[in-house]
């Protein structure tokens, strides 16, 4: 009788440790498993139907940023975008989550992280999206979006749909938020080595006159709402250096191009899908 129970503790003990191993070697190599699944098997039905397939790309179509990529960028782009889409929870709060929904808000952050092989925004888990800005106690007032230390992000849906719909306006709020949480899946200090984190302290160091000027009233580029703290004159310089790019270059080149170092992309070179 001891002997069984010994041998099922053992057996479940070994599952356990099968299920953390094959869990730990996913999570490492998630993207070439992914990657290799559908470039080689051309199986992403694997993971979605073909209808679900077209309706992706059929949103991603009318996405600025996508539709001038070449069709190689595309591929890579609209595979980036389902392994986003997969490895969040999505949660609709008020409002359906239907494919627009979802594409929209998984392009944000693989926009931002386009041109950074095997970096994700890891530090969302759950986005959460409402059919309008909602009352934050956190904040004590509206927001339209936030993203929180904890792995959570609100969204606005029509304040997502703005964003995209007017492309050269410098205001997105899914890349704002995208923008906050790519800081905080880094993680940087004073002391990081990282090569994405030593162009943010070089961005940081450079704008600190714009920043000022910003604070004092100027708001002929920037938006006031990037006055409020240097995390949030951070995302409001992310959504300039996607929607305006070449007005940013020419008023800040020394905060726009160490932009470009973090993200290893300049937005002005659409002929070579934004490469550097
Ligand atoms: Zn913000």
């Amino acid at each position: 009788m001891n002997l069984q129970n010994d041998s099922i503790t053992a057996i479940g003990f070994l599952a356990l440790l099968i299920f953390l191993f094959l869990y730990i070697i996913f999570s490492v190599l998630r993207d070439v498993i992914y990657f290799f699944l559908i470039h080689y098997f051309g199986s992403i039905s694997l993971f979605i139907s073909k209808e679900k397939q077209q309706s992706i790309l059929a949103e991603l179509n009318k996405i600025s940023y996508y539709r001038k990529l070449s069709a190689d960028g595309k591929e890579f782009f609209y595979h980036r975008v389902v392994v986003f889409m997969m490895n969040k929870h999505f949660f609709g709060d008020g409002i359906k989550l239907s494919d627009e929904v979802k594409t929209y808000i998984s392009a944000s952050a693989v926009q931002l992280t386009f041109h950074i092989r095997g970096f994700y925004i890891e530090h969302i888990q759950l986005i959460r999206v409402f059919p309008q800005a909602v009352w934050s106690r956190m904040v004590q007032h509206n927001v339209k979006g936030l993203t929180t230390g904890g792995g959570v992000m609100w969204l606005s849906w029509p304040d997502i749909k703005k964003g995209f719909d007017f492309p050269e306006d410098g205001i997105n709020l899914g890349i704002h938020e995208m923008a906050h949480a790519f800081k905080l899946t880094l993680r940087c200090d004073t002391t990081s080595s990282h090569r994405i984190c030593k162009s943010i302290t070089q961005w940081k160091n450079n704008s600190k006159i714009s920043f000022q000027k910003l604070q004092e009233g100027d708001t002929s580029f920037f938006r006031s709402y990037g006055a409020t703290n240097m995390e949030e004159f951070w995302s409001v310089n992310v959504e300039c250096f996607f929607e305006k790019p070449e007005e940013f270059m020419h008023l800040y080149p020394e905060i726009y191009f160490p932009l470009c170092k973090v993200f290893n992309q300049n937005p002005m070179n659409t002929n070579s899908d934004y490469g550097i």
